[in-house]
C-alpha cells in the first residue's frame, strides 16, 4: 500500500474507532484505543467475494435475529484466501441471508469487539431495482424487475385502515410471489452444482411449477410437477404448453405427498429443490420479499402496524415476521389459513406441517372460508379495480375481521400473493353461486 493508502487507512480507522469510543461512552481505554488502530485492518468487502460454506437455517436463526435486532454487526473474520473462518460461519450465513453489499472483513483468528451498522453496508442494494426496466435475459429480470408495486388501498378506509397490498403478481411466470422462491432454489443449486442430471420433479399447488418450468426452460432442464388434487383442471394446459410433465395425485398437498416425489425422484435420478424443506425459500423472502417492504415504506416515512400474509409453506409469512418483529420492536404479524373444510388455492392449514412457522412469532393465525375469500375479492375488484387471487382475498378478509374488532387500524401492509386470472374454473362456480345480479348499466 502506498504511504498516502496508509494515510487514508489509518484516518479512517481512527473515525470509526472515535464514534465507536464516544457512542460507548468514554469506556474504551486509551491503550485499547492504540491497539485497535494500529492492530486491526478493518476492511470492508462485496459479500459476494467471500466464500464460505451454507449451513442450515437452524444454525444461525437466532444470529439472524440479533443483526437484525441490533441493526450491526461484527467483522467477519477471514483468511487470507478471502475464506470466512470456521467460528464465524453462522455469522457469515446471517449476513448471506440478509444480503447487504458489503460486510466489515478482518484477516485474524481473534474476535474483535467492533460493531458497524448494516446501514453502513449499502444494505438496501438488492431490493433497489432498475428504473428502465431493460434486461439481457429472463433470469436477470426475475432478480431485478423489483421491487414489486405497493399500493394503498381503498378497501377498508371505512374502519380507518391503510391497507398498502403489496401486489405480488407482478412476477414474470406464474405471475405470483412464487417466482421469488422458484429462481432462488434454482439458481442456488445451479451454482452449488446440485442439478447433476436435467430432471427437476416438484410437488406444488400451481405457482412454484410455474416459475419453476420458466426458468428450468431457460437453462434446457426439463420439469415434472406433481399436481394435488385440489388444483383446477385448467393448470394441466398451461403446464402442458410450458413443456412440463404433469402428474396429478389424489390427494392435497400433504406430508406423505411430497414425500412420494422425493421417492420418485430417488428412483429416476431427478433433483428434487423441495420449496418445502429447502430453507432458500425463507431466505429469499428475507432478503427480498420483507427487505422490499421495509425499503418501500422507509422511503415514504411509514412504518407498519402490521402485515399480514397467508400460509402455505409458510416462507413468506414467516420470513416477513421475522424480519419485521426483529428490525422494528412494535409491527404485529398475522398469518391467515383456510377454516376447516374449505380450499383456497395456495395456502393450507399450518397442522398440515409448515418449516419456518415454528422459528417465528405470529399474533394471530386467521381462519377464512372460501366463500369468504371470494367475496372479498369481488369487493376489491369493485371498490378499486383489482381482480385479486383467492388467497389475496383471505388476507384481506382477515384483515377486515381484525379492524372490525378494533385489533388493528392505521398503515397495515397486505402481501396479495397473485392476480385472479387464473382462477377462471373456480371462479366460474363462485360467480355462479355467489353473484346471481348481473350488473346492469341503467
Ligand atoms: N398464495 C398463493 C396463490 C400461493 O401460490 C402460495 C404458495 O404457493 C401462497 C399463497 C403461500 O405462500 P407461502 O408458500 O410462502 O406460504
Amino acid at each position: 500500500m502506498s504511504l498516502l493508502g496508509k494515510f487514508v487507512t489509518l484516518i479512517l480507522s481512527l473515525r470509526r474507532l472515535m464514534k465507536d469510543f464516544i457512542l460507548r461512552g468514554f469506556n474504551i481505554e486509551i491503550t485499547e484505543l492504540l491497539r485497535r488502530v494500529f492492530t486491526y485492518k478493518l476492511k470492508y468487502l462485496p459479500l459476494s467475494n467471500i466464500r464460505g460454506e451454507f449451513i442450515e437455517l437452524e444454525k444461525y436463526i437466532s444470529v439472524l435475529k440479533s443483526l437484525l435486532s441490533k441493526w450491526s454487526t461484527r467483522p467477519l473474520r477471514i483468511t487470507s484466501g478471502l475464506r470466512v473462518i470456521d467460528e464465524d460461519l453462522e455469522l457469515y450465513n446471517a449476513l448471506w441471508a440478509l444480503g447487504p453489499r458489503l460486510v466489515p472483513v478482518v484477516e485474524s483468528p481473534n474476535s474483535i469487539d467492533v460493531e458497524v451498522s448494516l446501514s453502513e453496508l449499502d444494505f438496501y442494494y438488492n431490493v433497489v431495482g432498475s428504473s428502465v426496466r431493460v434486461y439481457s435475459n429472463v433470469v436477470d429480470l426475475v432478480e431485478r424487475d423489483i421491487p414489486t408495486p405497493i399500493v394503498k388501498l381503498k378497501y377498508l378506509s371505512d374502519l380507518g385502515v391503510n391497507v398498502w397490498a403489496k401486489l405480488e403478481w407482478y412476477h414474470p411466470f406464474s405471475l405470483s410471489i412464487k417466482d421469488r422462491v422458484a429462481w432462488y432454489m434454482l439458481i442456488n443449486a445451479i451454482e452449488r452444482g446440485y442439478v447433476k442430471t436435467r430432471k427437476l420433479y416438484e410437488a406444488t399447488s400451481t405457482n412454484t411449477g410455474l416459475g419453476l418450468v420458466g426458468l428450468a426452460n431457460y437453462y434446457n432442464l426439463k420439469v415434472r410437477v406433481y399436481l394435488p388434487s385440489t388444483v383446477q383442471k385448467c393448470i394441466d394446459y398451461l403446464f402442458t404448453a410450458l413443456g412440463a410433465e404433469v402428474v396429478r395425485k389424489d390427494s392435497p398437498i400433504t406430508v406423505a405427498m411430497v414425500n412420494s416425489v422425493l421417492v420418485d425422484a430417488a428412483r429416476d435420478g431427478a433433483v428434487v429443490l423441495n420449496q418445502f424443506e429447502n430453507d432458500l425459500n425463507f431466505i429469499v423472502h428475507l432478503k427480498y420479499t420483507a427487505k422490499e417492504i421495509d425499503y418501500q415504506l422507509r422511503s415514504i416515512g411509514i412504518t407498519p402496524k402490521a402485515i399480514i400474509g397467508g400460509l402455505g409453506t409458510s416462507g413468506h409469512t414467516s420470513a416477513v415476521s421475522l424480519y419485521f418483529k426483529n428490525r422494528y420492536s412494535d409491527v404485529k404479524i398475522y398469518g391467515v389459513q383456510p377454516a376447516v373444510g374449505s380450499t383456497i388455492p395456495g395456502i393450507r392449514r399450518i397442522e398440515t406441517g409448515m418449516k419456518w412457522i415454528r422459528h417465528v412469532e405470529l399474533d394471530e393465525v386467521v381462519d377464512v372460508k372460501l366463500e369468504d375469500a371470494f367475496n372479498t375479492v369481488v369487493e376489491v375488484a369493485r371498490s378499486d379495480g383489482l381482480l385479486i387471487g383467492l388467497s389475496g382475498g383471505a388476507v384481506l378478509y382477515a384483515l377486515r375481521k381484525l379492524a372490525e374488532n378494533n385489533v388493528i387500524r392505521g398503515n397495515v401492509v397486505a402481501i396479495i400473493p397473485d392476480h385472479g386470472t387464473k382462477y377462471i374454473e373456480i371462479l366460474e362456480s363462485l360467480v355462479t353461486k355467489l353473484c346471481p345480479e348481473k350488473p346492469i348499466l341503467e
